[in-house]
């Protein structure tokens, strides 16, 4: 008897969160099926015709309408495949995918629920609709966080969660104020996994909403949980660890001197990624940040210091600015620039779904501040899509 399709539907923008639910999914499992990627622009596969068939989609909130003519080229060419979708924007804004026409929808991390789910599918048993998982319960050293059926082999997932509340960020919200690590047993069993795939490789990356938080309570720094991960990195060979850049950045209450003396000698990335935000001690109270402005050019100094290019995450037009905190914006990027030749990535505030700034109106950005950063631009020292980002604001099904 032919089994049935798994019609993986991959994109660079997914490649991560499927890979992390196709890892969740033991082998047994998975051999059920005949798995079929969907790669990009490819047309679409004959298996989505075939009625036993199940297409798997992540999507985030600008792939929405993309996803939507898909569909509907889907159906207008006779598939009858049945459709499930995951990922950032279902877990923010399930009404927002619920209108889409999908059979079945998840909401939450998945790594728990889509083997069970599948089983279930297998059986003619999987409930149609909205399925929304438990908050913040995952536990990481259960999973791998990837799938080589997704080709890729992304950085790894350290750390999920935050314990801070920062108004315009939906990560604790969705993982219900959690902070879960991966233990140090599962990242050396994922790193000498990716030698084995690829023994040419050098780097090894990582991913955590605050690098510098790993092993700690989220609150402040863990140096022994540090230290232990970077000389068991070191340890079994990896050539460049990066730790704090991209997709991995630090708070900067989190670089301390104690913390830079530590990982400095541990580390092949020369640039440190850093959400600052604001230079207003004002903004930064609005924004629930946490820190002041005195942590922020403490930490930037320290970058240097030990020899690191710091690039600055900044957000303009936050609900209640006034125009002296954009000018104070502005004013201190200069004064960090000029010190400490900064590299600045500059955001537009959007109004993101499950963030307590959801309902929020962007403040219109001051014309000679969009000016100076228009020549910060020029100049090569300021990048970012914060431009394509004015005016922006969510609908009520976006
Ligand atoms: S912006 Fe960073 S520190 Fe703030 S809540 Fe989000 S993840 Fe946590």
């Amino acid at each position: 008897m032919n089994k049935p399709n798994l019609i993986i539907r991959i994109h660079n923008y997914n490649k991560v969160s499927l890979g992390a639910i196709l890892g969740a999914c033991p082998p047994a499992l998975l051999n059920h099926f005949n798995l079929t990627p969907w790669i990009s622009s490819e047309a679409m596969p004959a298996e989505a015709l075939m009625s036993r068939s199940l297409i798997i989609y992540s999507v985030m909130l600008p792939q929405i309408q993309q996803v939507q003519k898909e569909l509907d080229m889907l159906r207008q060419n006779g598939a009858i495949a049945e459709t499930m979708v995951g990922g950032s924007q279902p877990t923010a804004a399930p009404e927002s995918i619920a209108e889409l026409g999908f059979d079945y929808v998840v909401a939450g991390e998945a790594e728990d629920f889509f083997p069970q789910f599948l089983g279930d599918w297998l059986a003619n048993k999987a409930r149609k609709g909205l399925h929304t998982t438990a908050r913040g319960k995952v536990n990481l050293d259960l999973y791998p966080g990837f799938s080589e059926l997704v080709g890729y082999l992304p950085p790894i997932e350290i750390s999920r969660g935050c314990k801070f509340g920062c108004m315009f960020c939906g990560v604790p919200r969705l993982h219900s104020g959690t902070l879960r690590h991966r233990s140090l047993t599962s990242i050396e069993a994922i790193v000498k996994e990716y030698f084995r795939i690829k023994p040419t490789r050098k780097r090894v990356k990582f991913l955590a909403s605050n690098a510098f938080a790993y092993g700690s309570d989220g609150r402040q720094p863990n140096l022994a949980a540090l230290k232990d991960l970077l000389s068991m990195l070191k340890n079994i060979g990896v050539p460049e660890i990066h730790l704090g850049s991209f997709p991995s950045e630090v708070r900067p209450d989190f670089v301390t001197p104690e913390v830079m003396e530590l990982v400095a000698p541990y580390l092949s990335n020369k640039t440190i990624v850093m959400g600052v935000q604001t230079g207003s001690d004002n903004m930064l109270k609005k924004m629930n940040r946490g820190h002041n402005r005195e942590h922020s050019v403490r930490a930037i100094s320290l970058l240097r210091q030990h020899g690191f290019q710091p690039h600055i995450d900044f957000i303009i037009g936050n609900p209640d600015e006034t125009e002296d905190d954009q000018f104070e914006l502005v004013d201190f990027m200069d004064e960090m620039l000029e010190k400490y030749q900064v590299r600045i990535h500059m955001h537009t505030f959007v109004p993101l779904p499950a963030t307590p700034w959801e309902n929020k109106l962007q403040s219109p950005i001051n014309e000679q501040v969009k000016q100076r950063l228009r020549a910060l631009e020029r100049a090569g020292v300021l990048d970012g899509w914060w431009e394509n980002h004015i005016g922006y604001f969510r609908t009520a099904q976006g």
